[in-house]
């Protein structure tokens, strides 16, 4: 097999960083070795300055953003539990199922794909069920490339009802105050803006989440997830769990060492500079933007295809032509939209300025 070289502009992966390709040909250590041990909790301290939080309770979860999602409702819920969750596309839809899965009872905040959330609409419902156990939302929907705006959600820590944020597509590429905005539990990925291949998942919990956690009547029905568990790993107890994917930390330690190398301010500057370029460029092209203005993710911009444009046959002649990958439309844009990355390492102009070409070659 040829070894082949892709420019990833899909919705995740994203191009590892060069410093995260080289920390996969580090020689192995075992999962309770000092050295290694050193590098989680090196690890969880950098996941701090980047999630912007205090929080003790952060780590990096095994598996990829999902298995952070399913490690905050398994913890945080238990059955009968009430949650609100918002909903304005795939990944609001999927913390429903997965909310469902754990027994609880729900309120869907609903918004139409490629609107934002209105966050008084979140808070409006929590008034009317005060008794629910935590308000869900999407930061970054990479199913529609909408922002949904989570700061004015801080009002919640009035409250007994805790705030959960997917922030799996939003960590590293746009502005998130996990303390600063009264974030309560906080899942990621590593694909997306943190620039390393797909396998870890970040999460944070707050001194309240940790005590709602603490408090619990049954146990959190998935032994794997279950936060008591690993934090005994993770924490001073160093007690074994499962195995750490132990070349995944080297590898998201090096990846948030590049992040944290260029600075939080510079890495969202330059997603910011990189996604207003293509999203100037590609009406010019006979592409509709699809997110609502002013809610519009600069690391993931969804388009409706040209009138007449053939979905599969572009993307298929884009990989194969120019070893571009963009990502097809999910649910309701299915076949007449592209949901277009522009993360981590793959958020540069030249990213922009090849995708660009290669398009406009293709189109006439
Ligand atoms: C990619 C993504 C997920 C799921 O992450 P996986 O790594 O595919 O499990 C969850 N939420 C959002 C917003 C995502 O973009």
């Amino acid at each position: 097999m040829p070894l082949t070289d892709r420019l990833l502009l899909g919705p995740g992966p994203s191009n590892p960083y060069p410093e995260v390709a080289a920390a996969f040909a580090r020689p192995l250590l075992g999962h309770l070795d000092p050295e290694f041990l050193a590098l989680l909790d090196e690890t969880s301290a950098r996941l701090r300055t980047v999630f912007r939080t205090e929080n003790e309770l952060t780590l990096p979860v095994s598996g990829t953003g999902s298995a952070g999602m399913e490690a905050c409702f398994v913890n945080l819920v238990e059955p009968g539990d009430h949650v609100i969750i918002g909903v304005n596309g795939v990944f609001g839809e999927r913390m429903c199922e997965v909310a469902r899965r754990c027994g609880a009872a729900l309120t869907r905040v609903e918004a139409p794909w490629g609107r934002a959330i209105d966050p008084e609409a979140l808070l409006a419902a929590q008034r009317s069920r005060p008794d629910s156990r935590f308000v869900a939302v999407v930061h970054a929907e990479t199913s529609t490339g909408v922002e949904n705006s989570i700061a004015p959600l801080a009002a919640l820590q009035e409250t007994d009802t805790l705030l959960l944020v997917d922030t799996v597509t939003s960590l590293g590429g746009i502005p998130l105050e996990v303390d600063g905005w009264g974030i309560d539990a906080a899942y990621s990925g590593t694909q997306k803006c943190l620039g390393v291949p797909p396998g870890l998942s970040p999460v944070t919990f707050s001194a309240r989440a940790v005590d709602r956690i603490r408090t619990r009547d049954t146990r959190p029905q998935s032994w794997y997830l279950d936060l008591g568990l690993i934090g005994d790993y993770v924490g001073a107890a160093r007690k074994y769990h499962h195995t750490a994917p132990i070349a995944m930390i080297f590898a998201l330690h090096a990846g948030l060492g590049a992040v944290l190398d260029e600075g939080l301010p510079a890495g969202w500057a330059r997603h910011r500079a990189v996604g207003d370029r293509l999203q100037r460029s590609l009406p010019e092209l006979g592409f509709r933007l699809l997110a609502e203005e002013g809610h519009r993710l600069p690391q993931l911009t969804s388009v409706a295809l040209p009138p007449g444009a053939d979905d599969a046959g572009l993307r298929k002649a884009l990989l194969e032509g120019s070893g571009i990958e963009v990502g097809g439309g999910l649910g309701e844009y299915a076949g007449i939209a592209w949901r277009i990355g522009l993360m981590g390492h793959s958020a540069r102009e030249r990213s922009v300025t090849t995708l660009l070409g290669a398009l406009g070659e293709l189109l006439n």
